[in-house]
């Protein structure tokens, strides 16, 4: 039977992400949102890309949940997406608030089926998910990782001038100014980065991916990104939907490892049919594991200073 992975959310984020699941050609995909008419009409749209862009993905769109019935997969992508100057957390009330209402509706029409979440500030937000939907902490994860790695690929790629698929990376810890590159754990063909790049140059890339959303929101003013979020957002919902075993970081629950528990951040998994099927524990170093903790104990503060 066909798959199917409904979006919630269909801004720039949501939209995107349907669109790049339709191209794919694996799942139907249903859109919602509270905006009247919208997911309606950009499905309607996507639908009509198909004949050109080579694909026959059902797309619809919905403002009630009863459309998401059946569904392998939920990503949510609702909430506000920053301004110039704020930060992931300053969204914090109002995304709260979204995702408390997001999460009733899905609880009434899916109970059971994954979650993948990708709202600001994600790991907050996806720990609420979490905590709203009482589903095995394997079952609900965020998209973070995914893309602050393929940003920091970039970035190397833009530095050596080499092919940026030749580049691999790994970020860890939460989704904000806190976020750990690792430099020994990025690889040009295999080779460290620490061996090609001299140590101020790698710091300069480091912050930059620490700084990649906010460098984006300068220059749009008037939201974040999007594609690089929903490309990053589709790669998981693949591994999960074609169980790919693939190895990523991703913002998952935390129960001991890397001296963390009940919170949620960025770690290297495996993500496959059952969701976070494993946490890999990389042998950290003192002030790598020092950063880790510190960036998850920041998202630990907000999470207990939540409403119930
Ligand atoms: P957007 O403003 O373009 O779209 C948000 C959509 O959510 C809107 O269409 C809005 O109508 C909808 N919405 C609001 N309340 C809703 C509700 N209760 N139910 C259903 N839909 C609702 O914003 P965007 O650029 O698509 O970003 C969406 C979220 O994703 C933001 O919180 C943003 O910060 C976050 N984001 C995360 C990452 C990441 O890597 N995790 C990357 C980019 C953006």
């Amino acid at each position: 039977m066909q798959k199917k992975v409904t979006v919630v959310g269909g801004g720039n984020v949501g939209a995107a992400c349907a669109q790049y699941l339709a191209e794919a050609n694996f799942c139907d995909v249903v859109m919602i949102d509270v905006v009247e008419g919208m997911p309606q009409g950009k499905a309607l749209d996507l639908t009509q890309a198909g004949p050109v862009r080579g694909y026959d993905t059902r797309v619809t769109g919905a403002n009630d949940y009863a459309a998401a019935k059946g569904s392998d997969l939920i990503v949510i992508t609702a909430g506000l997406a920053r301004k110039p100057g704020m930060s992931r957390e300053d969204l914090l009330n109002s995304n709260i608030q979204i995702m408390d209402s997001v999460m009733v509706g899905i609880n009434s029409s899916c109970p059971n089926t994954m979650l993948l979440v990708v709202s600001n500030p994600l790991d907050v937000m996806t720990y609420r998910a979490w905590q709203k939907s009482g589903l095995k902490p394997n079952m609900v994860f965020g998209q973070a990782g995914v893309l602050d790695s393929v940003r920091l690929r970039a970035f190397v790629a833009m530095e050596l001038g080499c092919a940026v698929t030749d580049a691999q990376a790994m970020v860890l810890g939460g989704h904000g100014d806190s976020m750990v590159p690792l430099p020994r754990y990025t690889t040009v063909a295999g080779i460290p980065i620490t061996e090609l790049l001299p140590k101020e140059r790698i710091d300069a890339i480091a912050q930059r991916t620490r700084d990649g959303g906010a460098e984006i929101v300068k220059l749009l003013k008037t939201g974040s990104a999007y594609y690089a979020p929903a490309a990053a957002t589709v790669q998981m919902a693949d591994a999960v939907l074609n169980d790919r075993k693939r190895v990523i970081a991703c913002s998952a629950h935390l129960s001991g490892q890397y001296g963390l528990s009940d919170v949620f951040t960025g770690v290297p998994v495996t993500l496959g049919k059952g969701g976070v099927e494993k946490i890999h524990e990389l042998k950290l170093e003192r002030d790598e594991l020092e950063a880790l903790q510190k960036s998850a104990s920041g998202y630990k503060d907000i999470i207990r200073g939540l409403p119930k």
